[in-house]
């Protein structure tokens, strides 16, 4: 989608500091990192929300969180992670296509 930072990125138009990319998805590094270690999962496919989600979507987010899991240790989070998805302005969602925030690489405290 035009103008959409993550689709640019997705299709190369801007610089990201990517450690994953299949048909499906591309995972990179955040950009203000929050955590030791910050990913983002981005899905090819434009689309904002969650609460878009249909049966396509919800088996291309369910095949993401497999290959999270499956590449967690060479993301260097062998020793757990957490997985974070902002749903809409109360809570902090900023980029408007959706993308699953992997942290880790250090104890996580928990507000
Ligand atoms: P949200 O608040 O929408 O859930 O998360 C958006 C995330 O995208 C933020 O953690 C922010 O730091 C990150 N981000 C925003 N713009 C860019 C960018 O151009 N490159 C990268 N690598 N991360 C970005
Ligand atoms: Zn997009």
């Amino acid at each position: 989608m035009e103008n959409c930072i993550f689709c640019r990125i997705v299709a190369g138009e801007l610089p990201a500091a990517k450690v994953y990319e299949d048909e499906d998805m591309v995972v990179f590094k955040d950009i203000q990192p929050i955590a030791k270690i910050h990913l983002l999962a981005v899905p090819k496919e434009h689309f904002k929300y969650l609460s878009e989600l249909n049966a396509e979507r919800t088996a291309l987010v369910g095949r993401m969180l497999e290959k999270i899991a499956a590449n967690a240790p060479a993301f260097g989070l062998a020793d757990g992670y957490r997985l974070v998805i902002n749903q809409g302005d109360s809570a902090g969602q900023t980029v408007p296509h959706l993308h699953i925030h992997i942290l880790g690489g250090q104890k996580l405290g928990w507000e």
